[in-house]
């Protein structure tokens, strides 16, 4: 039968995002959602939009959003962009910055969605390997790159760089857009947002899907130069020129418009991920020092793969990687305490 389809993308491999289980009760661990719910303004929002506008296109400008994170992040709204989940911003970026020619550069072990999309919109891109203890070689990402992207915090590692080595990777890298995203920064990392003022070519994107508990909305967005945010509006516009809809633009609003229930949410997750770890540890697990909402663990004695399927029979699920560097790792994200501890027991059982 007659293919319809390009070659290049009947030679892609599509991301495949963590299971989402219908039927069966599992405690989630495996797509690091946030285990409690969104600040209790953002129903009531949700809702009062629901009721007088969605007759109504949404602002495609996000306008009031816009303003909000900007006064947040003390930066002005022509340097914010808003997108429908961090994912949709990083596609955009893909098309707008790193179509150049040049190989974009990421790490090897990283967001396994960067690769997808760098084969979707046909972009180069070379693979840095991360260090023996899976900390950045930030050296290697200096010099004549097309692009640079990577998370910070890592991911699936969870470790973190400072902010003197992304000050160096913006420096190192003055003719490429670079790319920090920090999806996971909220939960301990140091954020590239205090060097903007300095490196018109740093970008930094944000996702309201964990500290803000708001995955199901899908709201993202990045901040840089206004430069730089011109250039993702233009493929915006290009393409779906309303992007966010308006329910997820009221609730991302009222979510930025509580602060208190912001740090007390991170506070609290941080501090399970401190129990845990130490809880793992004492399992026997090595244990990767995480920035991020989850953990990253092996254990000597027992496979990933064994002990993914282990915890799945029992009701828990996490995430594994069949590739060769970290078939030995779960990423385990920190659900609340009564979550850990079920999952504590349940690795105590299969050991
Ligand atoms: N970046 C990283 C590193 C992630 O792990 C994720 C979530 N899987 C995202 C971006 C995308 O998050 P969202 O689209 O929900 O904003």
């Amino acid at each position: 039968m007659k293919e319809f389809w390009s070659q290049r993308i009947r030679d892609m491999v599509p991301y495949t995002p963590g299971e989402q289980p219908k039927g069966r009760t599992f405690i989630k661990l495996n797509t690091n959602e946030n285990p409690y719910p969104p600040a209790p303004g953002v129903t009531a929002a949700i809702q009062a939009a629901a009721g007088e506008g969605l007759r109504l296109y949404p602002d495609p400008e996000c306008t009031q959003l816009r303003a909000a994170l900007a006064a947040y992040h003390g930066v002005t709204p022509e340097q914010v962009f808003v997108g429908n989940g961090s994912d949709e911003v990083l596609a955009l970026c893909f098309q707008a910055f790193f179509c150049g020619g040049k190989p974009v550069v990421f790490p090897d072990i990283t967001y396994s969605f960067y690769p997808v999309y760098a084969a979707l919109y046909g972009v180069d891109y070379r693979l840095i390997p991360l260090n023996e203890d899976f900390t950045v070689p930030v050296e290697a990402f200096l010099g004549e790159n097309g692009g640079v992207l990577l998370p910070n915090p890592n991911a699936p590692t969870g470790r973190a760089l400072c902010l003197d080595q992304i000050e160096r990777l913006a420096a190192g890298n003055p003719e490429a857009a670079v790319v920090i995203d920090e999806a996971y920064v909220d939960f301990g990392a140091e954020s590239a947002l205090a060097l903007l003022d300095r490196y018109p070519n740093l970008l930094v994107v944000r996702t309201m899907s964990k500290s803000r508990a708001l995955a199901g909305l899908r709201v993202g967005y990045a901040i840089g130069s206004a430069n730089l945010i011109a250039g993702l509006n233009c493929v915006k516009n290009s393409f779906n020129s309303y992007t966010v809809d308006r329910l997820a633009q009221a609730g991302a609003l009222a979510s930025v418009e509580d602060e208190a229930y912001f740090q007390e949410n991170r506070r609290k997750v941080m501090h399970t991920r401190t129990r845990v770890a130490a809880e793992l540890e004492a399992l026997g697990f090595t244990v990767c020092p995480s920035q991020a909402n989850f953990l990253f663990a092996s254990h000597p004695a027992h496979g990933g793969k064994e002990l993914l399927d282990g915890l799945r029979s029992k009701g828990v699920l996490v995430r594994w990687w069949d590739q060769p560097r970290i078939s030995r790792y779960l990423r385990i994200s920190v659900g609340t305490d009564g979550e850990m501890d079920a999952l504590l027991s349940a690795l105590k059982e299969l050991l």
